[in-house]
């Protein structure tokens, strides 16, 4: 998925969002990330650049890909899991359409190698 693109952009909103209320909430009250939360920003955000479905992208949740690296991917659902109904709460837009993208399931795994 390509970063200039309008998908990646939502996507990197959310994430970003989701990662900012389970940092603020878990380990730093306030200012920056902490440096884990960071470097898995990072990392996921990488990782969404290399996703191989591009706009047709479903959530990471129903994805059959599984890009991620099994500790990494851990930690990702514990974020989403504790900043998903506050998401909801902070901005309800951006949750509502990852939900709506939730729906969406991938037909087929996309031919293009996973990075
Ligand atoms: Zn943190």
């Amino acid at each position: 998925m390509k970063r200039n693109t309008t998908s990646f952009r939502l996507e990197e909103k959310t994430l970003r969002a989701m990662i900012a209320i389970y940092c603020r909430h878990q380990h730093r009250p306030a200012g920056a990330l902490c440096p884990d939360c960071a470097a898995l920003e990072q990392y996921a955000l990488q990782r969404l650049e290399r996703c191989p479905y591009g706009a047709q992208k479903p959530t990471c949740a129903v994805c059959t890909v599984h890009c991620y690296e099994p500790a990494l991917r851990a930690r990702t659902r514990r974020v989403m899991r504790f900043a998903g109904p506050l998401l909801l709460k902070r901005h309800p837009l951006l949750a509502l359409r990852h939900l709506a993208r939730r729906l969406r399931r991938p037909p087929v795994r996309p031919r293009r190698a996973v990075a």
